[in-house]
């Protein structure tokens, strides 16, 4: 049977007002949170997900956003393809395959490594300009700022339905 996330919420979470819910129970070796399902224990934010979310597809992983590996904020979790599944699957372009890193020097491999049809993407390389685009964004777009609080307040009023969210327009 699977936990009901939600009673994570009021001892296990740290919510910011405008970003992560990041885990504070234990974490493991890679720093991923520690929940506890079945008694076995589960990544935090893949249960998360499943949670709020619903399953995750066969052969797809987490990836976090947000590159805080403890948060298990549902909006910040996305389920990406597992390149090495992608290129064994459908093969790339051989000139790609030759490339071993990403202009700036990051290392085409393992959880760094991103593939769009034959396109290798460097993950570290894309993460920094999503968030500059987001700290641009957040400090110049008021709409988009507003929408994040809100989305904010409405998880945490669901979560934490003693907390006041009487506030949540400003
Ligand atoms: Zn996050
Ligand atoms: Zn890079």
């Amino acid at each position: 049977m699977r936990h009901d996330f939600r009673e994570y919420a009021a001892n296990k979470m740290s919510m910011s007002e405008s970003g992560c819910w990041t885990w504070t129970g234990s974490l493991d070796k890679d720093g991923y949170g520690k929940s506890w399902q079945e008694g076995g224990s589960y990544r935090a934010h893949r249960a998360s997900y499943e949670f709020f979310v619903g399953p995750i597809p066969a052969g797809l992983t987490i990836d976090h956003l947000c590159r805080n590996r403890a948060c298990v904020r549902p909006d910040h979790l996305e389920p990406v393809t597992n390149g090495v599944n992608i290129m064994r699957g459908i093969g790339v372009a051989p000139v790609n395959v030759r490339k071993t890193e990403c202009p700036s020097g990051h290392a085409y491999s393992g959880a760094n490594l991103r593939i769009e049809g034959t396109e290798r993407l460097c993950r570290t390389c894309q993460n920094a300009r999503r968030r500059r685009r987001y700290k641009v964004r957040w400090a110049n777009d008021p709409v988009f700022k507003a929408k994040l609080l809100a989305s904010t307040a409405r998880w945490k009023s669901r979560l934490l339905p003693g907390t006041n969210t009487s506030n949540q327009t400003q």
